[in-house]
């Protein structure tokens, strides 16, 4: 009788021990990107651009991230291009139903209903659609630190804009371990691009290993008006890339490193 209630209470004393070994805390991966790189990323609903921008970049073994907007009025043909976009390696973000200004929303609105008006109804259609989403850009860059903590409950990475800095270390456009990221605009006419800043911007990401973040709109290959980036300067960063032996990252490919 009492070599039973031994057994029985070694038997106890060792489960206790297993479960408090699985409550462990596992330490979180800080693995660090070995190699400096570009994440190209592409604001709005360009769809038949990007589709026809990626014919050309191929070659380059390239990657990017589509943060694509107004996802209810894309025609069928264009979410079987945003799918085969992804099948190929390039991912596909969120960009708000209505590419509203959340920053401004969220002045007359709560965050419960600029999520509920914005973004749960973008994310039902996006995964409807097989478009497997898992981070956002802000419209317009406007975000706020509320909207940060909300948006971040539902996507692994946001990305913000930076805007209006000269010096590539004062940027802010790198990676720096945050799953709140900024971009450097390459459209034609954003104030501060201009061929020879993007080239300090990729030799920075280069000398300190770091990956740098940059956005377009609409790829064209001549320039009409705004928000508009010229293939030619894409062309211009895949081939610093591939000369350089940089990698191309996609945005999601970041929640690795954080
Ligand atoms: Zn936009």
């Amino acid at each position: 009788m009492k070599i039973s209630i031994l057994k029985i209470l070694l038997l106890c004393t060792f489960f206790v021990f297993i479960s408090c070994e699985k409550e462990q805390p596992i330490p979180k991966s800080k693995a660090k990107p070995k190699i400096a790189g570009v994440i190209l990323s592409f604001d709005d609903a360009y769809i038949n651009e990007w589709f026809a921008t990626n014919q050309q970049l191929k070659k380059y073994g390239w990657k990017g991230t589509f943060f694509v907007c107004r996802i209810h009025n894309l025609k069928h043909y264009q979410i079987k291009k945003l799918l085969e976009l992804q099948n190929e390696g390039h991912e596909i973000g969120g960009h708000g139903l209505n590419h509203l200004n959340a920053a401004d929303y969220t002045r007359v609105h709560t965050i419960n209903e600029y999520m509920k008006d914005e973004i749960n109804p973008m994310l039902h259609l996006m995964h409807f659609y097989g478009l497997k989403v898992s981070s956002f850009a802000y419209p317009y860059g406007g975000r706020t630190q509320k909207l940060d903590a909300a948006l971040l409950k539902k996507f692994k990475v946001v990305r913000g804009r930076a805007f209006n800095e000269e010096v590539a270390d004062k940027q802010g456009c790198y990676f720096n371990h945050s799953n709140l990221i900024f971009s450097f605009s390459i459209d034609d006419t954003h104030n501060d691009f201009n061929i020879p800043h993007l080239l300090k911007l990729l030799d920075f990401a280069k000398k300190h290993n770091k990956i740098l973040i940059l956005n377009s709109h609409k790829t064209v290959n001549e320039v009409t008006g705004d928000y508009q980036t010229e293939n030619k300067t894409l062309e211009y960063v895949c081939q610093y890339v591939k000369r350089n032996k940089l990698r191309f990252y996609t945005v999601s490919d970041l929640n690795k490193f954080q």
